[in-house]
This record gives structure tokens, C-alpha cells and sequence, in this order.
């Protein structure tokens, strides 16, 4: 099973510069959802040969730009916690200084 390039070389130099639209057996991949762990519910492109068991292990995620925006909602998430966490800090500090007021005058 060789490959067939000397037909069309010129023609798919340019294409072959960009995403990559067929997997390593020359076929067009198929859009699947992962099921892993790691990444549930994913989409990824794999070789449309690999449910009959002689895929070429070709595999690229279909949404590369969904670890970005993971990233930067975990980044917003954290802020949201810091502040919550410095709103905390200060109504603890406030209480613990009336407290300490308040104890200061029944003391006196
Ligand atoms: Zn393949």
C-alpha cells in the first residue's frame, strides 16, 4: 500500500501547508467524542479505520481552542475566589474588632 504523490504533487503541496485533512492512510478522519478521563465529552478527528481495527493511529482534537478557554475561566474562577477571599478577610477582621471592642467596654 503505497501512496500515490507523483499524480497531483504541486496541487497538494499547498493544502498539506495548513490543517491536515486526511489521516496517515490517506483517508478522510472521522469526527468522534472521547470518552476518556481526561477529556469527556471532547471531540476529536481519528482514522476512520480504527473501528475496524487497522486504523494508522491518526488522532488531533477537533476543538484545540477548549484547553485556551479552560484555562482562562480557571483563571477567572480564581479571581472571583480571591476576592471572595479578601471580602472574608475583611468582615472577619471588622468583626473580630468589634468584638474586641466590645469586650474592651464591658471590661471597663
Ligand atoms: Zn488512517
Amino acid at each position: 500500500m503505497a501512496p500515490q504523490s507523483s499524480s497531483q504533487g504541486s496541487r497538494s503541496s499547498s493544502e498539506s501547508r495548513g490543517r491536515r485533512k486526511t489521516c496517515f492512510c490517506g483517508e478522510r478522519p472521522s469526527l468522534r467524542t472521547s470518552s476518556t478521563v481526561e477529556n469527556p465529552g471532547r471531540r476529536f478527528w481519528g482514522c476512520v479505520n480504527y473501528q475496524i481495527g487497522e486504523g494508522c493511529g491518526y488522532f488531533a482534537w477537533a476543538e484545540p481552542e477548549g484547553l485556551k478557554n479552560k484555562a482562562s475561566s480557571l483563571k477567572q474562577e480564581l479571581q472571583k475566589a480571591e476576592r471572595k477571599l479578601a471580602l472574608a478577610l475583611a468582615v472577619g477582621i471588622l468583626g473580630w474588632t468589634m468584638a474586641g471592642l466590645l469586650l474592651y467596654d464591658r471590661l471597663n
